[in-house]
């Protein structure tokens, strides 16, 4: 094997176990905000976010923001910034980012 045969084995091998546990990762989170509890408002990182269930401002929550992946029409859904748990479509936290 060539030096740069083996360089581009080794690379596309480190690639590979990178993706792995990524992959592996997102099979194993729940896939609907169903099977996730709920955020807890007291929890460390909610307090860190200044995450509340019902949004003070009636034109920003969970719903219309770009980080929500909860499905229209479901009181709850999945938030990156809170992995494992739901968010509340009415809720809102200070990374609230308007959807485009
Ligand atoms: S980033 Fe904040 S406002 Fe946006 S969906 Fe997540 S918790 Fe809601």
């Amino acid at each position: 094997m060539t030096d740069i045969k083996r360089r581009k084995f080794v690379s596309m091998m480190t690639a590979g176990a990178a993706v792995i546990p990524v992959s592996a990762l997102v099979a194993s989170l729940p896939s609907r905000a169903d099977d996730m509890p709920a955020v807890d408002p007291e929890s460390a990182q909610a307090q860190a976010l200044q995450y509340v269930s019902e949004s003070e401002n009636p034109e920003q929550n969970c719903l219309n923001c770009t980080l929500y992946t909860g499905a229209e029409g479901e009181d709850m859904g999945g938030c990156p910034l809170f992995p494992g748990n739901a968010v509340m479509a009415a809720g809102w936290c200070s990374a609230y980012v308007p959807k485009a």
